[in-house]
This record gives C-alpha cells, sequence and structure tokens, in this order.
C-alpha cells in the first residue's frame, strides 16, 4: 500500500470517527450515508490486500464494485469536503473505479 492510499484510508477514517458525528448530529448526513461510508471503508481495505471471492474484478462480488456502489451514494458530499477537519482525497476513488472500468473494455 502506498502513501496515497494510506492517506486516502486514513482521512476516511478520521472523516467517519470525527467530521461525520457532527454532519450527523446537525442532519447534514443521515444513518444512510455513515452505511456507504463503512462499506467503502471496508471494500477499499479489501482492495488493497486482495480479499476476493472471485477472481473476477467486475463481478458484483468484487471489492472494484463495491467501492463504485458506495462512493456513487455519497460522492455528491464526499466531494465537497475540502474544508473539513479531515478533507477527504477522493480523486483517487474515482482513479480507481476509472482504471478499473477501463480495464473491464479492454
Ligand atoms: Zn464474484
Amino acid at each position: 500500500m502506498n502513501e496515497k492510499d494510506n492517506l486516502l484510508l486514513g482521512q476516511l477514517i478520521k472523516y467517519k470517527d470525527n467530521d461525520m458525528q457532527m454532519d450527523l448530529e446537525d442532519g447534514y448526513l443521515t444513518e444512510a450515508d455513515h452505511h456507504h461510508l463503512d462499506g467503502l471503508i471496508i471494500n477499499l481495505v479489501r482492495y488493497y490486500h486482495d480479499i476476493r471471492y472471485c477472481s473476477d474484478k467486475t463481478c458484483g462480488c468484487s471489492p472494484e464494485k463495491g467501492i463504485e456502489l458506495h462512493y456513487k451514494e455519497i460522492k455528491r458530499w464526499m466531494r465537497k469536503t475540502n474544508y473539513a477537519l479531515y478533507p477527504i482525497p477522493w480523486k483517487r476513488i474515482e482513479e480507481i473505479i476509472e482504471s478499473n472500468s477501463s480495464e473491464g473494455k479492454r
């Protein structure tokens, strides 16, 4: 795992434990957002450590698909975390999704 990926995972977890708690109290985010952030973190860990049920990266059980599914639901606010206590480097998530979708087309 490189420095960029370690930063992404760290910021996501710190955002969840800090910024998100305030956002939930303020009603800016909901339990559904919480669920999708948890799902995104788990699927990123699966992706980095290659924890898979089958080898197909386009299969619904793949971490790549899990990342895509959860990110889709929360990207609208995740892209606006620049001024959060723990800003999320979301471009890295989109790089992972894009590299996987272009690989699927090959
Ligand atoms: Zn599968």
